[in-house]
């Protein structure tokens, strides 16, 4: 078998969450070209059968599903759907997120339930539900996005509640990672860098100090340059791998 082999996903059915744009999508059309069913579960609608219309111009079959990450009903729903129509799971991309700026003696409540209950507790749910049907299966491969804000303090922004998020994803990661291996699951996270999405006010001047002329590598990333670790994560070409976070980041946590 060659090497290349091993990053095929040829016959794999792959659920992302908040596939549907930004780093989400890259990576949706990066398992879709590996050869992967995917299925694109997040909120938008329009925006999922979009997404869902450019993976299956690739030639394999892809699905919408409008989910709520943080509602378990939805969730339990979405992955019915996917076993009725495919039969099985065996990649979960956990990705949906979002981001808040603000003083830490300023946040209200209300903020930061939001982004716990998408950027955590969701991660925990989707887990627990999607996991239930790789721990039967015997097999799967879980991969989260969390971000080098989990393991650094950002500048000049603050978003302490962001930050915590994505670390207690770190944590959850190798936390099931050394639970689930007997039960044939892997769980590993990429921790991302600075990255041109929706979600990142990257061109912002007065970030620009900060976010490009303080990274190593003098820029910030692409969307796409996040999919191929992602696939590595979800194939066969890391099947001796798990609990690990890898920071694709331009060496920007180096200082
Ligand atoms: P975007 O804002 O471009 O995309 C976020 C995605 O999440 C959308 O598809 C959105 O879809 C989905 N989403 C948000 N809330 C929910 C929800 N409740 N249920 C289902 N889907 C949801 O962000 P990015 O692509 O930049 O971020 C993707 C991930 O990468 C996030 O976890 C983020 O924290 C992480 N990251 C990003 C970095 C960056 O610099 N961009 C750096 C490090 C990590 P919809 O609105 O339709 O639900």
């Amino acid at each position: 078998m060659s090497v290349l082999d091993l990053f095929k996903l040829d016959g794999k059915v792959a659920v992302v969450t908040g596939g549907n744009r930004g780093i989400g999508k890259a990576i949706a059309i990066g398992l879709a070209e590996a050869g992967a069913t995917v299925v694109v579960a997040a909120r938008d609608t329009d925006r999922n059968e979009a997404a869902v219309a450019e993976l299956s111009a690739l030639g394999v079959p892809a699905l919408a599903v409008t989910t709520d990450v943080t509602d378990r009903a939805n969730l339990v729903s979405m992955r019915e759907e996917v076993l009725a129509r495919f039969g099985h799971i065996d990649v979960l991309i956990n990705n949906a997120g979002v981001g808040i700026h603000g003083d830490s003696l300023e946040i209200d409540d209300d903020s930061w339930d939001r982004v716990m209950a998408t950027n955590m507790d969701a991660v925990w749910k989707t887990s627990q539900v999607i996991g239930a049907t790789m721990a039967a299966q015997g097999s799967g491969s879980i991969v989260n996005i969390g971000s080098m804000s989990g393991q650094i303090v950002n500048r000049p922004q603050w978003h302490a509640p962001y930050a915590v998020s994505k670390a207690a994803v770190h944590h959850m990661t190798k936390s099931l990672a050394a639970e689930w291996a007997p039960k044939g699951i892997r769980v590993n996270a990429l921790a991302p860098g600075y990255t041109k999405t929706e979600i990142a006010d990257i061109d912002l001047p007065e970030y620009q100090h900060y976010w490009v002329d303080e990274v190593p590598m003098q820029r910030y990333a692409q969307s796409w340059e996040i999919a191929p670790a992602a696939l590595y994560l979800a194939s066969p070409a890391s099947s001796f791998v798990t609990g690990t976070i890898l920071v694709i980041d331009g060496g920007y946590t180096l200082w």
